[in-house]
């Protein structure tokens, strides 16, 4: 079954059929290192990770983009806060540290942090605008070249109403923009739109760079468009971001693009819808606000967040709570409890015809749903229904060691799109078994107090034990 995506140009589902023939280009929207990653955020960045990886389960060669903006208003506002000494020219092609690291570095790297607690995996880009500038001002240039654009007062804007495609994404009707009205600012609401922003002139206190263009600074759309251009190449695959950047974000960066490449900029624009907390809109004034950093501090597990976030459709609204955490929590060890008792089957045979059909139609119905725009709760749906399937027959022990394994190579395919599994049992695991052969000596030698005393430090750790026949199975419980 071919892979679709539901683009939002479009608005349908569209077959993928990526510019190059087995490769895929894919460029998602970093992000603003003044402050640490919210839940919403790595909402989309969740489901833009899944994405990426079932591109590779797909087998294509992937190339995927994320830019981390790293000058912009937000972050000037937070430096000039704490003081730091801004205005200062900075060569234009220079990697040479500047007084904006101050604030970003710290946040970026936090950002790789928070990532990688999720699971998301590394982009092969990571570009940072700040490293841009010489490659920015050559785009503006050309887009300059292009008779879309107007000075005013040292900045460079873009002239939307030159622009026919204009709104081509948002829907958003040209006639009704006020001519010659400019905004500088780099976020405006879409019933706000005006001509916006490429080069913003010098400011008293700001920071920025010489150049051909004069002195001043880029605006947050064009960093983008250079970036995605410069390594993906002038016309690409996906692009993706969440819902609000749709206006007026990646409405610009087509604009600005095509009048400069005479190309088609994205074949298939990808958004995520926003997240809820508890039903309410995420607010700091609410109370409800939370970081990952917020959520891990509490003792939340963040592969059980990222479950979490990739249990729902990427084009629903997600409402999170902390009670979907923990349904997430459970249905998590479900798995991984069952991939523990498939390790336990001893009994040896053959794979039987009903388990060979079992576990090529949950393979086949996972894919069909993942190719159908990441369909993921459906996927994970039948995920489950297959665990339940395979539990049954462990307790009647009527499995084999080679169906077990089976089984085993089929979940740990597919959570190389979901990334939930536990990996290796690891280190710490290694301890647990150690404990657990400690306690069973405890007890052949009738030291019935030191094997409580484990059974009761596990339990504290999380670790249920359960005795059998076949000896001492551990889980962790909650
Ligand atoms: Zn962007």
């Amino acid at each position: 079954m071919s892979l679709k995506f539901f683009n939002t140009k479009s608005r349908k589902k569209e077959t993928f059929e990526p510019t190059e023939p087995g490769k895929a280009k894919l460029y998602t929207c970093g992000p603003t290192v003044y402050n640490y990653a919210h839940i919403g955020n790595f909402r989309t960045y969740v489901f833009e990770d899944v994405l990426r990886r079932h591109l590779k389960v797909k087998g294509f060669d992937l190339t995927h983009v994320m830019n981390i903006t790293d000058v912009e208003d937000k972050i000037i506002k937070r430096a000039a806060e704490q003081g730091i000494e801004l205005n200062q020219g900075n060569g234009s092609d220079s990697n040479a540290p500047i007084p904006l690291d101050e604030i970003t570095e710290p946040y970026t790297t936090a950002f790789h942090e928070d990532r990688k607690a999720l699971r998301i995996e590394d982009a092969e880009h990571y570009p940072r605008a700040t490293r841009y500038i010489p490659k920015i001002v050559d785009l503006i240039k050309r887009i300059q070249a292009a008779d879309v654009t107007y000075e005013s007062e040292g900045s460079i804007y873009f002239s939307i109403k030159k622009c026919p495609n204009y709104g081509c994404l948002s829907g958003f009707k040209i006639d009704e923009v006020v001519s010659g009205a400019r905004v500088d600012s780099d976020e405006y609401e879409k019933d706000d739109a005006r001509d916006f922003v490429l080069w913003k002139s010098r400011k008293e206190g700001e920071v920025y760079w010489e150049t051909e263009l004069g002195e001043g600074r880029p605006g947050w759309h064009i960093e983008c468009s250079a970036m995605a251009m410069d390594l993906l190449g002038e016309s690409f695959d996906i692009h993706c971001g969440g819902e609000d950047n749709i206006f007026p974000h990646h409405e610009n960066e087509i604009a600005q693009s095509e009048c400069a490449s005479n190309m088609q900029f994205v074949k298939y624009w990808l958004h995520s819808r926003h997240l809820r907390v508890e039903g309410e809109k995420m607010a700091k004034s609410s109370g409800n606000f939370f970081t990952l950093r917020d959520l891990t501090e509490k003792g939340y597990d963040p592969v059980n967040i990222r479950f979490a976030l990739v249990r729902q459709h990427y084009r629903d609204p997600l409402n999170f709570t902390f009670d979907g955490l923990k349904a997430a929590a459970e249905e998590r060890r479900r798995w991984t409890d069952l991939l523990i008792r498939l390790e336990e089957v001893t009994s040896e045979g053959e794979v039987s015809e009903s388990m060979k059909t079992l576990i090529e139609t949950a393979d086949r119905q996972i894919e069909e749903h993942l190719d159908d725009d990441l369909a993921t709760p459906q996927a994970i749906a039948r995920l489950h229904e297959t665990a339940t399937a395979v539990n049954r027959r462990i307790d009647s022990g009527e499995i084999q060691t080679a169906e077990a394994a089976e089984v085993q190579s089929l979940f740990k395919k597919w959570d190389r799109v979901f990334g939930v599994l536990d990996e290796e049992r690891g280190s710490l695991d290694e301890e647990i078994e150690s404990l657990i052969q400690e306690r069973l000596d405890a007890r052949k030698n009738k030291n019935y107090a030191r094997s409580d005393e484990i059974r009761d430090q596990l339990q504290a750790q999380g670790i249920i034990l359960e005795d059998t026949a076949q000896g001492t199975r551990w889980k962790r419980g909650s």
